[in-house]
């Protein structure tokens, strides 16, 4: 299916692993052109690129912009701009978690998963709706989760994190309504991703119990579904948000979680 992107220019923060990949590749099978972000291996992330670009037959650029660095952040819009003269699509995706009840909750995980998680999206969106509201469109994609919505114990900073993303994603919304830029918001159940592994491992051990038990009592307890959502669900949406078919959704939360938060 065509969703007539060809050409465009996209920007996926956290595009180096899982979920940020998994977008940039069905934005590439579209045809659009690609800047890739995210920490890791440097060779990794290199073959990472020149494969994407490859098999899609676009453009594919990294920048190492750290997502708790400002400038860095607004480096990465400029550069984009600078690179391609145009930037149509930025999907908000960078994203950490770490699980402790509140009162052990470590400040400075707290501090970081506020930095990367919803601070981000602000600077990495001020930076891009310039050039889109010049432009007359612009598509921006935060990638919340089901606990933008709902909540799980110890889960406090990502919690309120990704609230805080849905919060930022109405009123941009609000603000660009006039101006041919949609801002929303993708809300994912469990998603197996290296994110997702981690946290398998850790509960196991926690509570002394196998990944398999991990991952039918603990993990897919709350998706209805009893399965993971795949990235591949996830482009789905995200290609309809970004075409001209997607125009008239702005300022949505958009869940795609099994029925999670229908319960
Ligand atoms: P992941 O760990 O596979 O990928 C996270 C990406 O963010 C990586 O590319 C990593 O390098 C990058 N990143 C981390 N810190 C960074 C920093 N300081 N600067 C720049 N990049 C940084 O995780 P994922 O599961 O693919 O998660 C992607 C997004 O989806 C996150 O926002 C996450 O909260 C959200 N999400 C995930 C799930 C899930 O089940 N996996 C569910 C709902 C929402």
């Amino acid at each position: 299916m065509d969703y007539g992107l060809r050409g465009q220019v996209a920007i996926i923060t956290g595009s180096t692993s899982g979920i940020g990949l998994g977008l940039a590749e069905a934005l590439a099978q579209q045809g659009v052109n690609i800047v890739l972000n995210g920490l890791g291996d440097r060779e990794a992330i290199e073959a990472t690129r020149a494969g994407l670009s490859a098999r899609n037959g676009v453009e594919v650029l990294y920048h190492d912009a750290d997502m708790t660095q400002p400038l860095r952040i607004a480096d990465m819009v400029s550069s984009t701009r600078n690179a391609f003269g145009r930037l149509d699509i930025l999907i908000n995706n960078a994203g950490i978690q770490h699980v402790a009840p509140v009162d052990e909750f470590p400040t400075e995980q707290w501090d970081r998963i506020i930095a990367i998680n919803l601070t981000s999206t602000f600077h990495a969106t001020k930076a891009a709706l310039r050039p889109m509201k010049a432009a007359g469109r612009g598509r921006v994609v935060n990638i919340a989760s089901a606990h933008g919505l709902v909540a799980s114990p110890f889960k406090s900073a990502y919690v309120a994190a990704k609230h805080g993303v849905i919060g930022f994603t109405k009123s941009a919304a609000l603000e660009v309504a006039q101006q041919g830029v949609t801002v929303n918001a993708i809300c994912p159940g469990y998603v197996k991703t290296p994110l997702v592994e981690a946290q398998i491992a850790d509960q196991a051990k926690a509570r002394g119990i196998s990944e398999e038990a991990v991952m039918r009592d603990v993990i897919l307890a709350a998706q209805p579904t009893k399965q993971f959502v795949t990235v591949e669900q996830l482009g789905g949406l995200l290609l309809y948000l970004v075409s001209d078919a997607g125009a008239s959704v702005n300022g949505a939360a958009l869940t795609v979680d099994g029925g999670w938060t229908a319960a």
